[in-house]
């Protein structure tokens, strides 16, 4: 690499993100120090981008730098968790000053709208990858798992799933769609939305809670799963944005928004009674949430049609595009 190792954590990572109180020693010893406030548990989630693999090779690198801490931030998110320190460990060929400039400042922005500091990490030479450590924190005994559904319990979803799946197609060039649709739908690839204040206040109401990262219906099943029950769907409640109508149509569109994955919204299941407590502490077109359909007794994820038929998804998984 031409600058240095040091260089290049100065100028590039040394000033990323905010800067908390919290932090006793940030960048620059062999380790950083933490100051956790009492009656908190600390929550840790880790996630590896790897080129090629979970984004295109030649992606923007401002792009790159906002997943890879918006998927650590949805995973925060989903235990309802108040995020506070990342550590990177980045992988790259080359030194490529832009490029890391662009990084950086796609880290940055995120961090910064999530108040989160940048403490650490490693810096190493290879084919791309890029790991974001995210440490935060939620009161004692109150984040919320995977495995506290119940069978009746309602079950939600944030966002317009589908959409992220839709752009990463038309980034490949799998899909066209119009300029409009199209920025949108590459957009919420690129550019995740991870429902960290969401998932904050749905601590008082939700029973479970899972990010939707490989596709509602499959997440939604895991959820029911740790849960021990299943899950049924309604196809006609399935939130399906415009632009993703607009470029794959109606059926495409709840396909995807089923089976897509990268949405990195929120699929979480409130008991019933406390269903108009939620509504009316957070209104679900301000918080852009709606239910979809309920946790049962009988294991497995099932998506129903208007006349209670069972809807066959299994066909559809990863490549919905054909290559
Ligand atoms: P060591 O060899 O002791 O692990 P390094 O020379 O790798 O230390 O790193 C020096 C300092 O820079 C450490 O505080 C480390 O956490 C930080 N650091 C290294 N790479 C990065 C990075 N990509 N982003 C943020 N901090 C980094
Ligand atoms: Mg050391």
């Amino acid at each position: 690499m031409s600058i240095s190792e040091f260089a290049l954590i100065e100028r590039y990572f040394r000033h990323c993100g905010v800067k908390r109180g919290d932090v006793r020693l940030g960048i620059g010893d062999d380790a950083a120090l933490l100051e956790t406030p009492p009656d908190v548990e600390l929550v840790a989630a880790i996630d590896t981008l790897v080129a090629g693999v979970h984004f295109p090779a030649g992606s923007p690198a401002a792009s790159i730098g906002h997943r890879a801490l918006a998927v650590n931030l949805s995973d925060l998110a989903a235990m309802g968790a108040r995020p506070a320190w990342a550590l990177l460990a980045l992988t790259m060929p080359t030194a490529d000053e832009p490029w890391l400039g662009e990084f950086a400042s796609g880290f940055t922005a995120l961090a910064r709208a999530h108040q989160v500091a940048l403490v650490g990490g490693d810096t190493t030479s290879g084919p791309l990858c890029v790991s974001v450590q995210l440490l935060g924190h939620v009161s004692r005994s109150t984040a919320m798992l995977r495995s506290g559904g119940k069978p009746g319990d309602v079950l939600f979803v944030s966002g317009t799933p589908g959409d992220a799946a839709a752009g990463l197609a038309l980034e490949q060039q799998q899909l066209t769609a119009t300029s409009e649709a199209a920025a949108r739908l590459r957009d919420r690839f690129l550019f995740p939305t991870p429902r960290v204040a969401l998932g904050e206040r749905l601590r008082q109401f939700a029973t479970a809670c899972i990010d939707v990262s490989d596709g509602l219906l499959a997440d939604a099943g895991k959820l029911a799963h740790a849960s021990g029950c299943g899950v049924e769907v309604q196809y006609s409640d399935v939130p399906v944005s415009e632009a993703l109508v607009s470029a794959v149509g109606n059926a495409k569109a709840r396909e995807l928004a089923l089976t897509g994955g990268e949405d990195y919204e929120l699929c979480f299941c409130v008991h019933p009674d406390n269903v108009g407590k939620l509504r009316q502490a957070l209104p679900p077109e301000q918080w852009g949430y709606r239910s979809i359909g309920a946790l049962r007794e009988a294991p497995g994820a099932v998506v129903l049609a208007a006349d209670a038929s069972v809807m066959d998804f299994s066909h559809s998984g990863f490549d919905h595009f054909g290559s």
